[in-house]
């Protein structure tokens, strides 16, 4: 069975359908990228998969379990944004244990995950640092340490690499990947970069107007008819 399956989804902001009717399976470990111009529905596809947003109509299931009605507090997923969206005034390492203190665990444990979060991210000496002394990707780094956190089943990224400038960002490319199959985390990725769904992407979604398009492996998506 497949790890998510996305059932006949609607969005609807007031008469304008955002989503028409989506439907899609993803597998446990696939690393999925969400393609197309702005405007057509990828990160509102993604905030329905989150459940940051109310869907208008249709079904999301996570795990065999049917999400859709599921605050976003209650599902299993780390999300990164485009821009950092780390809290100014907490230290590297508060940010990284801010979802880790409703979980019980004790200081000590706390510390050591966020020690081998920050090893993982190839960052050990931040931790008593703030964001605002760390450089974008350092920051990008950052979030995705605190996405990762709680061990969440299903990453979620949108658009992480887009404000970071084109060297650090094909570095990035290379890193969330490595990551991502280290960890055999499902992950989706939203971008309107070709280039970058091309060479992270197990399979892309190309979605146009609020539909797909077509879905495949890079090869599949961009072989000549
Ligand atoms: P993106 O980077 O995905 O193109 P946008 O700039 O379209 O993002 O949207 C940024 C924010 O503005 C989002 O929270 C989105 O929900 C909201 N937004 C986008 N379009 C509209 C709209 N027509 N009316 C109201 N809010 C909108
Ligand atoms: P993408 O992520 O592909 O750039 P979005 O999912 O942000 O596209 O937006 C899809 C469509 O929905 C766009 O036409 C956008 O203007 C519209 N939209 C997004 N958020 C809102 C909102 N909060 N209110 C009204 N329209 C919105």
């Amino acid at each position: 069975a497949p790890y998510l399956q996305v059932n006949k989804l609607w969005k609807h902001y007031g008469n304008f359908a955002a989503l028409k009717e989506i439907s899609l399976e993803i597998n446990e470990g696939e690393f999925v990228c969400f393609l197309g111009p702005s405007g057509c529905g990828k990160t509102t596809l993604l905030r329905a998969i989150a459940g940051l947003d109310p869907q208008s109509r249709g079904e999301i299931f996570q795990g065999g379990n049917n999400i859709s009605r599921l605050p976003p507090e209650q599902r299993d997923f780390g999300i990164v944004f485009q821009s950092y969206a780390l809290f100014p005034n907490l230290t590297v390492a508060d940010n990284i244990a801010y979802g880790l203190h409703s979980q019980n665990m004790s200081r000590q444990r706390i510390d050591m995950k966020v020690r081998d979060l920050l090893d993982t991210i190839g960052l050990p000496d931040v931790a008593k640092k703030y964001p605002s002394q760390l450089s974008g990707g350092q920051q990008q780094r950052i979030a995705l340490a605190r996405a990762l956190a709680t061990e969440p089943g299903l990453l979620l990224l949108d658009e992480p690499l887009s404000a970071l400038d084109a060297r650090v960002r094909l570095h990035l490319r290379q890193e969330i990947r490595n990551l991502q199959r280290q960890l055999g985390i499902t992950t989706i990725m939203v971008t309107h970069d070709q280039e970058e769904a091309l060479s992270m992407a197990d399979r892309i979604v190309v979605m146009n107007h609020g539909v797909i398009e077509q879905v495949g492996t890079p090869e599949e998506v961009y072989r000549r008819p």
